[in-house]
């Protein structure tokens, strides 16, 4: 089985579907969302159009929820996510709403357990190594351990409690197994490594390969759509550098 993984779309139509127009050449057999479909960006109502038909999972994040209204407070979020957050809310349709209550921070499926942040905190801890890998990797017991949220990608190894690996960018190529493995696919609407493309996760269990993918999307023209919005400008200016 081969599946690809994103996270962390944040409302960006053009990542989203520069990435859906590379998964769909590779031909995989699932598409896994690890949450965050929404914030941020101006396109919410789209994104989740799109992830609601195209996904065979999909998980919350804590943007998903602050759009709610759910579980978390706007004052837990940077000044621009929070107003990010207001707006979201007030333009997200019936459709979307729907289809976000459904969505839960973590799911533990036969061949990878999923988790939005963490499996200690799965709306909120951010995973990037060290304790917080270790804390995760204790919490689960499936060979793989997807999670997003930092909007980093990386991958993780655990062999014989010997933890290794770190940031993985486009074009690391990480064999599953001998071991187990956490990975981080990166985010697709807003990347923060650095690398301004939009990030997925292809992970073929049959060759027992994860490949950390990067794809050149218009940002231009989703900058654009950010400042007509009225959003926050940092957010649009953010998109350039991958920051
Ligand atoms: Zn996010």
């Amino acid at each position: 089985m081969r599946v690809a993984v994103i996270s962390d779309i944040h409302a960006n139509g053009h990542a989203l579907q520069t990435v859906l127009g590379a998964i769909a050449r590779e031909g995989v057999d699932e598409l896994w969302c690890l949450g965050d479909t929404v914030g941020y960006g101006a396109r919410p109502n789209e994104c989740c159009a799109i992830v609601r038909d195209a996904v065979h999972v999909c998980l919350a994040g804590n943007h998903d929820l602050l759009a709610l209204g759910l579980e978390v407070l706007e004052g837990d979020f940077n000044p621009d996510a929070g107003a990010s957050g207001t707006w979201t809310k007030a333009e997200l349709d019936e459709l979307s709403v729907d289809f976000l209550r459904t969505l839960k921070p973590e799911a533990h499926l036969e061949r990878a357990e999923l988790f939005h942040a963490s499996a200690r905190d799965p709306v909120w801890e951010y995973v990037l190594g060290g304790e917080s890998a270790i804390a995760t990797l204790d919490l689960t017991e499936a060979p793989l351990v997807l999670v997003g949220h930092s909007h980093v990608p990386f991958a993780i190894v655990l062999v014989d409690d010997e933890l290794s690996g770190s940031h993985a960018p486009a074009g690391t190529e990480i064999e599953l197994g001998p071991g187990r493995l956490l990975c981080n696919p990166g985010s697709v609407g807003q990347p923060r490594d650095g690398d301004a493309r939009a990030a997925w996760l292809l992970v073929d269990f049959a060759a027992g390969l994860a490949s950390f993918r990067r794809e050149t999307y218009d940002i231009q023209a989703t900058q654009e759509e950010i400042r007509d919005a009225g959003l926050p400008l940092s957010l649009a200016a953010r998109l350039g550098h991958g920051v």
